[in-house]
């Protein structure tokens, strides 16, 4: 099942909240800093072990943490790509930043899960052709898995509401 609310993260009750984290995994501006505020210390320790261990994440991956304080079990770090026209495969990357994200998901039996639009934000990514691919990647691993059984995405600004909004519309016309 595949849902789109507007509002904040933080805030959702999933089983695992998705964070558009950056290379370094060490909290950041916009949702990555709500999210790190929220959930308090505990996330980034747990960051910062994973540092250790592969020093952060590379665009594209996603690496799995405790949520803390957050209303969650999990926070997923994903990395997405910041666009450059297009330049540097970014549609790829964040095809896999969304489909990395799913398979840690399901790979630790989760079956909720909320996403924000990942690189929409300061990293640029054009917000109609992210959210296809958003979509579709989504659309695509629900009919490959048994354990994750909902995906919410979770739109910050009306205009990315819209834009979810009429293209799951447009999937089922008949709702
Ligand atoms: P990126 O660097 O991947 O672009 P940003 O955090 O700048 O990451 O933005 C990603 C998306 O997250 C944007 O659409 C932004 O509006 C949204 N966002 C920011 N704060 C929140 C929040 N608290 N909950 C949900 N989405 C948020």
């Amino acid at each position: 099942m595949i849902e789109v609310l507007k509002g904040d993260i933080t805030k959702i009750e999933v089983d695992a909240i998705v964070n558009a984290a950056n290379t370094s995994l060490l909290g950041g501006s916009g949702v990555d800093g709500a999210i790190h505020k929220v959930g308090g210390t505990a996330i980034l320790e747990d960051c910062q072990k994973i540092r250790s261990k592969q020093g952060g994440c590379k665009i594209g991956e996603a690496v799995i943490t405790t949520a803390g304080k957050l209303p969650a079990k999990f926070v997923i770090h994903t990395v997405g790509p910041v666009w450059n026209k297009g330049k540097n495969n970014e549609e790829k990357l964040l095809a896999s930043a969304y489909f990395n994200s799913l398979k840690l998901a399901s790979d630790n039996q989760i079956q909720s899960i909320s996403f924000p639009n990942i690189s929409t934000g300061i990293y640029k990514f054009p917000k109609q052709k992210a959210a296809k691919i958003a979509i579709k990647t989504v659309s695509d691993f629900l009919t490959t898995t048994a354990n994750l059984k909902k995906v919410i995405f979770v739109c910050f600004d009306e205009e990315n509401y819209k834009i979810y909004s009429e293209l799951l519309k447009k999937m089922k016309p008949r709702k």
